[in-house]
């Protein structure tokens, strides 16, 4: 079977900095794929190239067996690709479930849509509790958690997320995460970017280490964990 996603010798620069240097990486189909990597490695750069906010300078990406080069950028969530970026992009002064129904704006199954907003307040209880307060004044792991649901609104085939506990609270990455976690669990597709390397590879099934713009590692999750070199550069032990 094809993998989901196939990235091929992937290069991308900006101007005369060459943030990715050649990279293939792939996810089959109900994975949950880790990518680790100092700051500045260039993990962002690579997540925003799969969803066409950043053109490639060489190399392929195949997404379900298809390349996604000559995709316009409003095509990608319809097809399925959807990035929860760093720092959440959410919209501060429409409402929670506004913020969620901005996410099935590629849709127009009126009652699915709301089928799935109810599945997005079980899965966020306390969104629901908050659906109609402005998305702005929710605390940083809330902002999160919309972020997260609003990117489920459209159906993802493939949900990447930009360092989802960047500047949260221990306590609130935990609960982020069991999300994480019960999305997977639903059978979505996930590529998670994370500085927290440990957690993100006690969640995922498999990992990649990505140094200066190259893949140095690709492994189990439960390889990566055990290995010493990465504990020691990475896990902190
Ligand atoms: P971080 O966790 O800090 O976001 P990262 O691994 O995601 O790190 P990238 O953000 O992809 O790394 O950055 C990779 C390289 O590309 C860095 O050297 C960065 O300075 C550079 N870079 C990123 N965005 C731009 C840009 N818009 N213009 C120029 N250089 C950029």
């Amino acid at each position: 079977m094809n993998p989901l996603l196939d990235i091929k010798d992937l290069k991308v620069a900006y101007g005369g900095i060459h943030a990715v240097k050649g990279i293939d990486l792939n996810i089959n189909k109900g994975e949950l794929v880790a990518l680790i990597g100092a700051n500045g490695a260039g993990k962002s750069t690579t997540l925003k190239t799969l969803v066409g906010m950043v053109k490639p300078a060489g190399g392929e990406i195949l997404f379900d067996g298809k390349p996604t080069a000559r995709l316009a950028p409003y095509d990608y969530v319809g097809k399925g690709l959807v990035l929860v970026p760093e720092g959440r992009g959410i919209f501060g002064r429409l409402t929670v479930e506004e913020n969620l129904q901005m996410g099935a704006y590629v849709r127009n199954d009126k009652a699915d849509i709301a089928n799935d907003i109810d599945r997005v307040f079980s899965l966020f209880p306390r969104l629901k509790e908050r659906r109609s307060q402005l998305a702005g004044t929710l605390s940083g792991g809330e902002q999160q958690m919309v972020a997260i649901g609003r990117a489920m609104m459209s159906r993802p085939k493939l949900l990447l997320l930009d360092e989802p506990s960047m500047g949260l609270a221990p306590i609130i990455v935990q609960k982020i995460f069991e999300i994480i976690r019960m999305i997977a669990a639903e059978g979505v597709t996930m590529l998670l970017v994370e500085q927290n390397a440990k957690l993100a590879l006690q969640t995922a099934d498999r990992g990649y280490v990505m140094e200066s713009g190259r893949i140095t590692l690709a492994d189990s999750a439960a390889n990566l964990l055990a290995n010493e070199k990465i504990q020691q550069a990475y896990l902190g032990e």
